[in-house]
């Protein structure tokens, strides 16, 4: 199905920002996609429009029960000046999957990759150029009826919107530091940790609060019954390699289905690495750290694309990892992800989708 939508132009288009100094989502483009849900008509009413303040009422439903979930995607300008998309259609998806897991009714399908490709066609000029930038595109859904009550809304909007964006760690590709975390947790099987849906994100403020003071800048999450199972990095997802077999946890329910993830786990098999999706124990880390097999850790997610692990922190007991140096692997699949989504380097899974 191909959608039209109306645009309607600003009248006062911003200055680019400079790209030598892009904060991560602290910028947004001219324009945004909106579009209405009610019970009468369902999903209408898309439209482009200048970038601005929306009019809600302080009665919301999504100011009280947090009924909102939301995407994470990038748009990146190749060298040859064409706008690219990554893998949009399983945005499409998982967005589609966390609308039925709180009751927001889905988009028809494939709406919201055609507002996402239209709004990014406006914008295109806004992508910026520089190694490491990209346009970050948030579509998000949201409860907008007036109601105060547990229940599902009967109207929502449906927005997206662009930030122009540096490299997610202002220093590129560094190796992180990471406390794991034993007192909180992220999520259980059986909750909507395998959603994105912003209230999880509140859920872990207070750790990632409590793990900076500590001087770690994001946490290891274990699982939310045993407290034993390594599971994701921040909001990122977590692999480990331990002598020569690459691991990351399964996709149990507690943990999100990244797509970088989905990309890395394609990427080591055609490779013909040794590949596992099974449950590791913080303890097997340890223990292979101590035998001298703890080769690479790292986290996978759209915002960095990987991001590798320099130290661990446990219960007091801090491991170096690689030296603390960038590992091969880290450093391989970092090159050759951002080389597809660039459009510099052959796509032979057909990831790259053009604007
Ligand atoms: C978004 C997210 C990821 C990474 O997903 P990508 O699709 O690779 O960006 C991992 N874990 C959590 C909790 C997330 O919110």
């Amino acid at each position: 199905m191909h959608y039209q939508f109306p645009v309607t132009k600003t009248t006062a288009p911003k200055g680019k920002p400079d790209p030598e100094c892009l904060n991560f989502g602290a910028t947004f483009t001219d324009h945004m996609f909106l579009m209405d849900y009610n019970v009468e008509n369902g999903w209408h009413n898309g439209r482009i429009v200048p970038y601005g303040p929306l009019c809600l009422e302080p009665a919301a439903a999504v100011f009280h029960y947090a009924q909102e979930i939301f995407e994470g995607m990038k748009g990146y300008r190749s060298p040859d000046g064409r706008a690219l998309l990554f893998r949009p259609d399983m945005n499409d998806r998982r967005a589609m999957n966390s609308c039925e897991r709180i009751c927001i009714p889905p988009l028809p399908e494939g709406l919201m990759t055609e507002a996402v490709k239209a709004l990014v066609d406006l914008e295109r000029d806004w992508i910026p150029e520089k190694e490491g930038t990209s346009l970050y595109i948030r579509p998000f859904i949201f409860a907008t009826e007036p109601f105060i009550g547990v229940r599902a809304s009967n109207e929502y909007l449906f927005v997206v919107i662009l930030s122009p964006v540096g490299p997610y760690y202002a220093g590129g590709l560094a190796p992180t530091r990471i406390y794991v975390e034993d007192k909180y947790v992220r999520s259980v099987p059986g909750g909507t940790g395998e959603i994105k849906a912003g209230g999880n994100y509140a859920v872990g403020l207070r750790t990632e609060h409590e793990a900076h003071e500590k001087g770690y800048s994001q946490v290891l999450w274990l699982d939310g019954i045993e407290r034993k199972y390594v599971e994701e990095i921040g909001t990122s997802n977590a692999f480990f390699v331990i002598d020569g077999e690459v691991i990351t946890s399964p996709l149990t329910g507690s943990i999100l289905p990244g797509i970088t993830r989905d990309s890395v786990l394609t990427l080591l098999r055609k490779w013909g690495l040794k590949v596992s999706e099974r449950k590791l124990s913080i303890q097997e880390v340890y223990d292979a750290f101590d035998q001298g097999k703890l080769e690479e850790v790292f986290a996978s997610g759209t915002a960095a694309v990987i991001s590798p692990v320099g130290e661990l922190c446990w219960k007091d007991r801090k491991l170096s990892i690689n030296g603390g140096n960038i590992g091969p692997l880290s450093q391989k699949l970092y090159d050759e992800l951002t080389g597809i989504q660039l459009g510099k380097k052959e796509d032979p899974f057909g990831w790259v989708v053009e604007v």
